[in-house]
C-alpha cells in the first residue's frame, strides 16, 4: 500500500509480525497479544490495546495503520437483508462486498481485485476496467470491516466478489492462512469458498497447498465455442481440462467442488445444455456428493442483451441434472434491488 508513511498493518503476514516488531515489542507473547487485538478481538484503535504498554501503543501508532478504506457506503435490501458494501480505496477505487443472511447466519462474499479481467459478458464487475489486485490487508478489511459493523462474527466467506481470486493468488493464500488460524480469524475452512472462472495451475496449487477450503468452477457452458463468447479472456482452457482439475481438487482435499452455472435465456439453458453438462460431468467422473451444481437464473441489468431464464426452462434444466445423479441446487437472489446479486456488484 502507498500513499501514507504509515505501514497498512493488516498487510503483514502475522508470523512476520513478531520481526518486525522487534525494535519496539520485546517478548514474542507481547506480539501474540497484538495479534489477538487485530484478529480476534478486531479493535480499531491502538490506544484501546490495554495490556500492552502505552510506549508500544505509541510506537504503533506513529508506524502503523489499522484501517485503510477512506469511505464506505452501505445498502440494505428491503426484499432479504443482504447488505452490499462499497469501498473506497486509499487511491479513491471502488471495490464492493456483500454480507448475506442465511437462516440467522451471516456469509460474506468479498473481492479480490479492482475490476476484473476476465470481462465475462454477463457480469457488471467484469465490466469495470482492472485497475489492480487488493492488499492482503484491503481484503481482510472488507471482512473486519463487515463483522465490526454487524457487530457480530461471521460464519463464511465467500471469494466470489469482484475479481478473479486466482489471478492474486499469494494475496488470497495468504488471507486464507489467517482466515483458518485459530489464533486469528477462526473461521472453519470447509465456510470458506474460492471460486475461479479456471485459472488451472492455481487451482492445482490450492489443492497441493492443503487448506482444505472449498471450491467453486464458474463454468457457466457446455461447449468451449459458447464458453468463449461469454468468458472472452478465459485463457482457451478447455471444459473437460477444467472438470478433470475438479477431480483433482476433490482428490486432494476430501473437500466439495460446487459447479456453478449460469443460466441465460436461449443461450445455454436448453436440454440439451443440461444434457451435455451431464454428460461432460460423468466423463470426468465428477458425479458424486462432493460435487453440486449451482443453477444461477441470471439478474437482468440494463447493461447487458441478455435475458433471465423462463421458470420453466430452470426447473426442467434442474430435472435433466438430477435424472443423472447429480446434486443440483437452484440459487435464489439475494439483495435483488441493491445491485448486489451474482453478476450486479459493479452497479453504482
Ligand atoms: S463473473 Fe467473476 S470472473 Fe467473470 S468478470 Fe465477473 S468477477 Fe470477473
Amino acid at each position: 500500500m502507498a500513499k501514507t508513511k504509515k505501514t497498512f498493518i493488516l498487510d503483514i503476514e502475522t508470523d512476520k509480525l513478531y520481526s518486525i516488531l522487534k525494535p519496539f515489542v520485546k517478548e514474542n507473547y507481547r506480539v501474540s497479544q497484538i495479534i489477538q487485538w487485530i484478529y480476534v478481538k478486531k479493535i480499531l484503535d491502538f490506544k484501546l490495546f490495554s495490556n500492552i504498554s502505552k510506549d508500544i501503543r505509541g510506537n504503533l501508532e506513529s508506524s502503523f495503520i489499522l484501517r485503510s478504506f477512506t469511505d464506505v457506503i452501505k445498502e440494505e435490501s428491503i426484499l432479504d437483508g443482504t447488505i452490499k458494501y462499497t469501498f473506497k480505496t486509499y487511491d479513491n477505487k471502488y471495490i464492493y462486498a456483500v454480507c448475506l443472511n442465511t437462516e440467522g447466519k451471516k456469509t460474506v462474499c468479498i473481492s479480490t481485485q479492482v475490476g476484473c479481467p476476465i470481462s465475462c459478458k454477463f457480469c457488471l464487475s467484469g465490466k469495470a476496467k482492472f485497475m489492480r489486485n487488493l492488499s492482503r490487508g484491503e481484503i481482510l478489511e472488507e471482512i473486519l470491516y463487515i463483522e465490526n459493523d454487524i457487530k457480530e462474527r461471521v460464519c463464511g466467506v465467500l471469494f466470489m466478489g469482484m475479481g478473479e481470486p486466482m489471478l492474486n493468488y499469494k494475496n488470497l493464500t495468504s488471507v486464507i492462512k489467517t482466515l483458518i488460524s485459530k489464533n486469528e480469524m477462526n473461521i472453519g475452512k470447509r465456510h470458506i469458498t474460492v471460486s475461479s472462472m479456471g485459472i488451472i495451475p492455481q487451482i492445482k496449487n490450492l489443492a497441493n497447498e492443503m487448506y482444505g477450503v472449498r471450491f467453486a468452477l464458474s463454468l457457466h457452458a457446455t461447449d468451449d465455442k459458447q464458453r468463449k463468447k461469454i468468458i472472452s479472456n478465459n485463457f482457451d482452457t478447455k471444459i473437460t481440462d477444467l472438470l478433470n482439475t475438479c477431480r483433482y481438487y476433490l482428490k486432494k482435499t476430501k473437500s466439495r467442488v460446487t459447479i456453478e452455472y449460469i443460466l441465460l435465456k436461449d443461450f445455454n439453458d436448453t436440454s440439451s445444455d443440461a444434457h451435455r453438462l451431464a454428460r461432460l460431468m460423468k466423463a470426468s467422473n465428477i458425479v458424486n456428493p462432493n460435487v453440486q451444481v449451482n443453477l444461477i437464473p441470471y439478474n437482468e441489468t440494463n447493461s447487458f442483451d441478455y435475458k433471465s431464464p423462463l421458470q420453466v426452462s430452470i426447473l426442467n434444466f434442474k430435472k435433466i441434472l438430477k435424472l443423472n445423479g447429480i446434486t443440483v441446487n437452484i440459487r435464489e437472489p439475494k439483495g435483488l434491488d441493491i445491485g448486489a446479486a451474482c453478476g450486479q456488484l459493479g452497479q453504482k
